[in-house]
């Protein structure tokens, strides 16, 4: 039987429910020199030097960008350390000893409503480029080279979807702060001169919409509206989102400036805000420990702290006897990590921990379900036997480059086959 599947079950219900423990007390905080986007990286502070919070402690560079990494807490640099990142593995990470007194550095400063009516477009764009934002979904884009755009723009989309299973991020973000996403797109609007803005949420979730409503009589100037979108997966991948709040298509690979939108998640918004209103960089995150190997509870927290002091304030693993899986972020699209001192970076959301229940993978029955339900409409099963004998031109034929590794394929394979896997490695193929 033919099972197309965009509908799963998103474990959201009891995470949403989980007050916010807000921590502080890292003893120590950790910063990788690199990331997945910035293969390089330098630090400018020295051991024993006393850095503050915002203070620019290094630079992670890519080919096409630089950017700035800043100390979330003040205290004592002491040296350098390996731990796991956000891509799954090691990087160098700069060490910084917590005094915690969270002394400000001189460089944050406040901007009144005057002040920011000033701001020309270059000094936002220049000022969201020092406080180093990236997209916050999971992007990691640089958010000042999309502001920065030519394009004449027309409408800004706030994607607070947030479609994959156990992140609740972005959800409890609009329940708790909805006015620094409006702010923060009103800011993202007149940086890139957008007539309008539109906030994309998931149909179910009314009580959103009515915070985001009520939020917004206070913006009435502005012309920004909620929509609401399916609750299917993935309805928050950007070409999606768009075609249903803006009804208008996008080609994938094409510049979503070219057709006059600009989407941002609701995240990066928020840290757009900050970075203009407070002149702050992203100093934290919401991060959920969720599954059943652990003990699940949502934080926020420092960027650079341990998640292994999270597990252990949470209350640690359940169920000690048996073999465990880790995914950092969500079960669809997360990384497969195998330790857990991972450091919190701009785009750490969540730690899934699943007692590991053997999946024995059975020949394919050629039911063609991945087939159904692939959103980007290719064809993982072909891609596949292709892959598996090492066929680049008809790999490439396929089009495997269009695969967004959503996960769906695997989802509903009812032969467990990992054929998101099979797309990772078969993209590496042909790169
Ligand atoms: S992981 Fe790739 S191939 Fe599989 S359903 Fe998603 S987009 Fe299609
Ligand atoms: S790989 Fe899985 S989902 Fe795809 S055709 Fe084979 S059995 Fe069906």
């Amino acid at each position: 039987m033919i099972a197309k599947t965009r509908l799963i079950p998103d474990g959201k219900k009891e995470l949403k429910k989980l007050s916010i423990l807000h921590y502080l007390n890292a003893d120590y905080v950790y910063y990788p020199v690199t990331s997945e986007r910035c293969p390089d990286g330098e630090t400018c502070v020295i051991g024993g030097q006393f850095v503050k919070v915002g203070e620019v402690i290094g630079t992670r560079k890519a080919s096409f960008f630089e950017q700035p990494i800043h100390a979330t807490v003040s205290g004592e640099v002491l040296g350098y350390e390996k731990h796991v990142d956000q891509s799954g593995g090691l990087v160098d990470c700069l060490i910084v000893r917590n005094d915690k007194k969270y002394e400000p550095h001189e460089s944050i400063v406040e901007r009144n409503d005057a002040d920011i009516e000033k701001l020309s477009r270059e000094d936002m764009v220049q000022i969201v480029k020092d406080a180093g934002l990236v997209g916050l979904g999971g992007s990691a884009f640089p958010t000042y080279i999309k502001l920065a755009t030519k394009d004449p723009i027309d409408v800004v989309l706030a994607n607070g979807v947030e479609c994959e299973p156990y992140l609740i991020s972005d959800y409890s973000l609009m329940i708790n702060h909805p006015e620094e996403v409006i702010e923060g797109l009103i800011l993202a609007m007149k940086t890139a001169n957008a007539r309008r803005g539109i906030i994309a949420i998931k149909k179910k979730y009314k009580e959103i919409e009515e915070r985001l409503t009520f939020a917004l009589k206070a913006y009435s100037q502005h012309d920004i509206k909620v929509v609401k979108v399916g609750n299917h997966y993935p309805s928050g991948w950007e070409i999606e989102t768009i075609k249903s709040a803006l009804g208008i298509t996008i080609p994938q690979g094409e510049l979503l400036s070219k057709y006059g939108v600009l989407n941002f998640n609701v995240s990066t918004l928020q840290s757009i805000y900050s970075a203009i209103r407070l002149g702050l960089p992203v100093l934290e995150r919401t991060i959920t420990l969720s599954g059943n190997g652990i003990q699940n509870k949502t934080f926020k927290a420092r960027i650079g702290t341990m998640l292994t002091d999270l597990i252990e304030l949470a209350g640690g693993y359940v169920d000690l006897d048996k073999p465990k899986v880790m995914i950092l972020g969500g079960p669809m699209m997360g990384v497969n990590v195998t330790r857990d001192d991972v450091v919190i970076t701009h785009t750490t959301t969540s730690l899934i921990v699943l007692n590991e229940e053997t999946e024995i993978e059975e020949p394919c029955v050629r039911c063609a379900s991945c087939v159904y339900s692939c959103p980007v409409n290719i064809k993982p099963v072909q891609i596949m036997n292709a892959y598996k004998i090492r066929n680049k031109d008809t790999v490439k034929a396929l089009e495997v480059d269009l695969c967004i590794e959503c996960g769906l394929c695997s989802f509903v394979c009812p032969s467990k086959i990992h054929l998101t896997e099979y797309m990772r490695k078969a993209k590496t193929l042909v790169k």
